[in-house]
């Protein structure tokens, strides 16, 4: 039934790869940053977690303990009583992490977004939304029936134009802090700004940004600017913060309108109270000792350094996120099974995720120097370097 289009496909070289279908996976016990499949191992440079703490002491313990306490499933959402003090402590403490007067904890940062954002807007409402968000933003965008309007990318004036041209009962501006394919931030004082003349609220996706900007605060603190009334801030426990799950973060009466009208928290089962227990420990972990993000950042810097001399531009990037334009769909494919014959994890990146392939490298604090090292010293040999 669906041979020709998976044929399809095939032929144009864009079927996806799950390696741990094809083989036996499993994260090594020293943590994200090498992968190990088939018994060989990897440097993972592809992992989101980014400041090393999915392997952390402090969270495994903290897991362990409501594992003990809680068991492994809730049995039930959070309105039928599948909710613990982890949880409720979890919402405080995130809210009191992104500067809210309260935040409520979603299954995963994909339904945060596809519960949230339908509850947001609906029929006669508008939603502006940068032409390179996140999947999960376009399908809330679709799901909540609102007119949704795509500004081009981390373009605030084009914004401001469509602002003062499209009227609607509410209005949404959404966008991604950092852009997870491209690593660049969106430049939030200036949609700040078109979002206060226009009355509209501004709703940031900081998956990428939560726990890696700002000292680890995310995309508000990195520009210095206090939350507010207009602004709501959704990010996830799954990338820096090591765990799983994801929050929306805001004034009560926002919380307490998704509360009672977000689907994805509605109806369906609460975290397991383990993971929303190693959300915690994570988040204290970032707010009292930084030097899992200073080691992230001079990881960066190294990286960086190393890939401009071998002349790959990566000056758009301002994350731990870096791609390597290598070439077309196939030789994007052919460096990264070059990398992965040398010992290195980067999957290629292609159509429909992205416009244009990549590899998309990650730079996380569990890497060594030498591991950043002999990432560098494997591009070397890959003779395209120059070639766009
Ligand atoms: C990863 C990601 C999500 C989804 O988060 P999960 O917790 O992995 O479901 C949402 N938005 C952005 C921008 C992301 O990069």
């Amino acid at each position: 039934m669906y041979h020709e289009e998976l044929n399809e496909m095939r032929r144009r070289g864009l079927v996806r790869i799950v390696r741990d279908r094809d083989c036996t996976a499993t994260l090594s016990s020293g943590g994200t940053a090498r992968i190990i499949l088939d018994g060989k191992e990897f440097l993972h440079f592809s992992s989101n977690d980014y400041l090393g703490l999915a392997f952390h002491s402090d969270l495994i313990a903290a897991a362990s303990a409501a594992l003990d306490a809680c068991g492994t499933g809730a049995g039930a959402a959070r309105l039928l009583g599948g909710g613990t003090h982890h949880h409720r402590l979890l919402e405080k403490q995130t809210a009191q992490f992104k500067g809210t007067e309260d935040a409520l904890l979603f299954n995963s940062g994909y339904t945060a977004n596809l519960s949230a954002i339908p509850a947001l807007a609906g029929e006669g409402d508008i939603i502006f939304s940068d032409e390179l968000n996140h999947a999960s933003i376009i399908d809330g965008c679709r799901l909540s029936r609102a007119k949704t309007v795509i500004y081009r990318h981390c373009n605030a004036d084009h914004l401001q134009e469509l602002l003062s041209t499209e009227q609607g009962k509410r209005r949404l501006v959404i966008t991604d802090s950092v852009f997870s394919m491209d690593g660049n931030i969106a430049p939030i004082p200036a949609l700040s700004a078109a979002c206060h003349n226009s009355n509209a609220i501004l709703y940031i996706d900081d998956a990428h940004g939560t726990g890696v900007l700002g000292g680890g605060y995310g995309v508000l603190r990195h520009f210095g600017i206090p939350p507010q009334d207009r602004i709501i801030q959704m990010g996830t426990y799954s990338k820096a913060l090591g765990s799983f799950g994801a929050f929306v973060a805001a004034q009560s009466e926002i919380i307490q309108w998704l509360l009672n009208s977000a689907r994805g928290f509605i109806f369906s089962t609460a975290l397991p109270a383990s993971a929303a227990a190693a959300s915690l420990a994570a988040l204290q972990l970032v707010e009292t000792a930084d030097s899992c993000t200073a080691r992230l950042w001079a990881n960066r810097k190294l990286l960086v350094e190393g890939l401009s001399i071998l002349g790959y531009d990566v000056s758009r990037s301002e994350t731990p996120i870096l791609p390597l334009f290598v070439g077309d769909i196939d030789r994007t494919l052919r460096c990264s099974d070059y990398l992965r014959e040398n010992g290195i994890f980067a999957p290629a990146i292609r159509p429909p995720t992205v416009a244009t392939p990549r590899i998309r490298l990650t730079v996380t604090a569990g890497h060594t120097q030498g591991d950043i090292r002999k990432l560098l010293h494997v591009l070397e040999g890959w003779p395209s370097a120059h070639c766009p």
